[in-house]
């Protein structure tokens, strides 16, 4: 009954006891008190598994009930979107109407206007921001999940640029966020009130591996002998915990030692085999059937067999959600994890191993991680109504005083990432092109409600940057100046801003795009952009270098785009990565098995997975870009490489792959069986379907109902 003193109402407060929840816990009892129900911005800095998500729900309840508002929550990650939307699914048992919306940064979707509480990605409220549908202005409150993420790098200048928007409007803005070391600066910034709470549901004991005397010593001063029987601190670790019936996540920085490490361990788990569940686990390895890669079903079938699993995002994402499922219904004892995937995904553990040490490709030797880094991980200690307490232990300190000193450590600021040349053109482009500013004063204006601007007060150093910017524009015809200051956007410029590409990858294709030549020229165009070099799978520097001789001559008979004229190294480099990347692609839309690209590369299934859809992403939206301008041919020559790159087909399959069900493997059976488009599909009796490999009964009845529904 004491939810009620809120004004919540009644049947959500039902929903509520049926989750468990029967009372706001410390962190959300002060959120309320300072003012969650009333309007005010909030800023919510508490650990991971603190109950921070019912804030924001509470929050988007309370605004949309009753009420023609929209409620917003925003998270980083498409994965992350998925799994806050089937959560927040429940919630129309309410009458409340969830929606979606993660990519397609084209379309204003005004549809969404039809939805009381959206989840959406930073980058794709970012592209809305440019496309003003008409229910922006029904926006009552917006939750920004993962606010740390202000101070990175990629996503940090996005979120910012939304904020410093939203700050000039009446929206109430929730800023969730794990343990940062000035929440205090960025409440300031935001107009926030700042609930800063340690509040832990379960106890989180954090203690370092003393590797000159075996022994973990714990911060309450607990120490464990750790008996060597492996190699290595985390494999024995792990050993010894999963022995006393303790699961592991162990964090591992390098994704080949993830796997390399699981295998390690697997070796030793003959005396735990008999203690996995049977059933749950032949049930867990049918799932991973989906898998499509043969090599990863094999190596995954192996270590879970074994309770042993990796996680990265090499992964495919059946694979991904195996592991998770496997390691929640305790089948899997230890997971080997990479930290930047783990940090999205709901998988505590009772005991965590934590590495402060990475290799920095840039410096060529290993650093120590952040202590925020650290905590983040340490966080995942400790699952709720399960573990008396979570444990999190540094296992590669190089003494004990220095791991000592990320338990007992300050956490860094988070600060401003946006001074940069790529962050200022996409941003200033944007606001030029959706006229939100018209002049330089305007676009200064805006930044002014930056934490950038909070954190220097004098925007002069911005400004040179906002120079620079602002002379590429112009020179690459993305803007005109109409004097006074006065800025608009082109044809060219709009249908950049719309496509979300960055400025400078579109000039870069303007500038290196030539007529008769094949799709390998057009794909390493793609893989030359820096949307697709940002977030490319990573082919190792021994396996590019294999190429070299390759490139160079497909580049003298003019088959790819010429090296870089300039004597700089990485550029050079670049260009011969560009090439491979665009090589790997040209397979895979030329129907070559996905299991002989990830062995020939050393990627994984959801590398491949990742990298086409960017790079299809990219000509889907160079097609629009070359259609505003005229070019026809080009247009179409993208839009169908576009579509070959998300199906990973030749030519001829694009018809067939359009049904459901249909995919390159299916679609290139159809076609060596004399079936080549849907007519002749239509014309085909079911049972020659059924009877051809890969074509159950299901599938077919499917296949012909979805024939009927084009018909009519
Ligand atoms: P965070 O977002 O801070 O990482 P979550 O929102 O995921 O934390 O919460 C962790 C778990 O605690 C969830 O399973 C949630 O249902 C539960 N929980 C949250 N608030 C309460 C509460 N007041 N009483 C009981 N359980 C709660």
């Amino acid at each position: 009954e004491k939810l009620l003193e809120y004004g919540l109402p009644r049947t959500y407060i039902e929903l509520l006891k049926n989750r468990g929840i029967t009372k706001l816990n410390p962190v959300q009892k002060s959120a309320v008190k300072k003012g969650l129900f009333n309007n005010k911005n909030l800023l919510v800095s508490a650990p991971t598994a603190s109950g921070k998500t019912l804030i924001g729900e509470m929050a988007l309840v309370h605004n949309t009930i009753n009420k023609d508002m929209i409620g917003l929550y925003l998270v980083p990650l498409r994965a992350l979107a998925s799994e806050k939307y089937y959560e927040f699914k429940e919630l129309e048992k309410l009458g409340l109407r969830i929606g979606i919306t993660t990519g397609d940064y084209e379309s204003p979707a005004e549809y969404l206007g039809r939805y009381n509480i959206v989840v959406a990605t930073y980058e794709r409220f970012d592209s809305l921001l440019r496309l003003k549908p008409r229910w922006l202005n029904r926006i009552g409150v917006i939750v920004v999940d993962e606010f740390h993420m202000i101070g990175d790098p990629e996503r940090g200048p996005i979120l910012e640029m939304i904020i410093a928007r939203m700050l000039s409007s009446r929206v109430q803005i929730i800023g969730l966020s794990a343990t940062i070391g000035n929440p205090d600066v960025l409440a300031e910034w935001v107009n926030a009130e700042l609930v800063d709470d340690p509040y832990r549901p379960v106890e989180l004991v954090e203690g370092v591996y003393d590797k000159k005397n075996h022994v973990i010593v714990f911060e309450d001063g607990r120490r464990k002998k750790i008996i060597h029987r492996i190699g290595g601190a985390a494999l024995n670790i792990s050993l010894q915990s999963i022995s006393s019936g303790i699961q592991v996540l162990v964090f591992v920085h390098n994704r080949r030692k993830t796997e390399e490490w699981a295998f390690k361990l697997s070796e030793h788990m003959g005396l735990f085999k008999h203690l996995i569940d049977k059933n749950k686990l032949s049930q867990i390895l049918e799932e991973l059937k989906e898998s499509p890669s043969r090599l990863e079903r094999e190596k995954l079938e192996y270590l879970i067999s074994r309770g042993v699993a990796f996680h990265h995002a090499g992964l495919s994402s059946v694979a991904r959600r195996v592991v998770e499922k496997g390691f929640r219904e305790r089948i899997i004892r230890a997971v080997f994890a990479t930290p930047t995937l783990a940090a999205g995904v709901n998988l505590p553990a009772r005991r965590v191993l934590v590495s402060i040490k990475r290799y920095s490709p840039v410096r060529r030797r290993t650093v120590n991680i952040a202590v925020y880094e650290y905590k983040q991980m340490a966080g995942r200690a400790g699952r709720p109504t399960y573990d008396p307490y979570g444990e999190a232990i540094i296992y590669d300190a190089s003494s004990l005083s220095e791991g000592m000193r990320f338990i007992r450590g300050r956490l860094e600021p988070i600060t401003s990432k946006l001074n940069n040349e790529r962050s200022l053109r996409i941003h200033v482009l944007a606001l030029i092109a959706s006229r939100h500013a018209n002049t330089l004063d305007e676009i200064i204006n805006v930044f002014k409600n930056t934490l950038f601007a909070a954190e220097y007060r004098d925007l002069a150093y911005l400004k040179s940057t906002l120079d620079i910017v602002l002379d590429d524009l112009l020179d690459w015809g993305m803007i005109k100046s109409t004097g006074n200051n006065g800025f608009v956007a082109t044809r060219l410029g709009s249908i950049t801003s719309i496509t979300y590409l960055d400025p400078l990858s579109v000039n870069r294709y303007l500038e290196n795009v030539k007529d008769n030549v094949g799709d390998l020229y057009y794909l390493m165009l793609i893989t030359q952009t820096p949307d697709y070099l940002r977030s490319k799978p990573y082919i190792s520097n021994k396996l590019v270098e294999l190429y070299e001789e390759e490139a160079l001559e497909l580049s003298d008979e003019g088959i790819i785009p010429e090296p870089p004229k300039t004597f700089d190294y990485y550029d050079y480099y670049t260009w011969l990565q560009s090439f491979v990347q665009a090589k790997m692609l040209h397979e895979w839309i030329n129907e070559v098995g996905e299991d002989e690209i990830v062995e020939k590369y050393s990627i994984g299934p959801g590398d491949v997975y990742s990298a086409r859809d960017t790079a299809s992403w990219i000509a889907g939206a160079l097609s629009r870009v070359e259609k505003v301008l005229g070019n026809t041919f080009r247009a179409n020559k993208l839009e169908k490489l576009s579509l070959r790159l998300e199906y990973g087909v030749k030519e001829d399959a694009l018809e067939l792959v359009e049904l459901q069900g249909i995919g390159r493997v299916r679609a290139r059976t159809l076609i060596k069986n004399g079936i080549k488009s849907l007519k002749d599909l239509v014309n085909t009796p079911p049972s020659k379907i059924e009877s051809l490999p890969g074509f159950g009964p299901r599938l077919v009845r499917s296949l012909y109902e979805q024939l009927r529904e084009r018909r009519d």
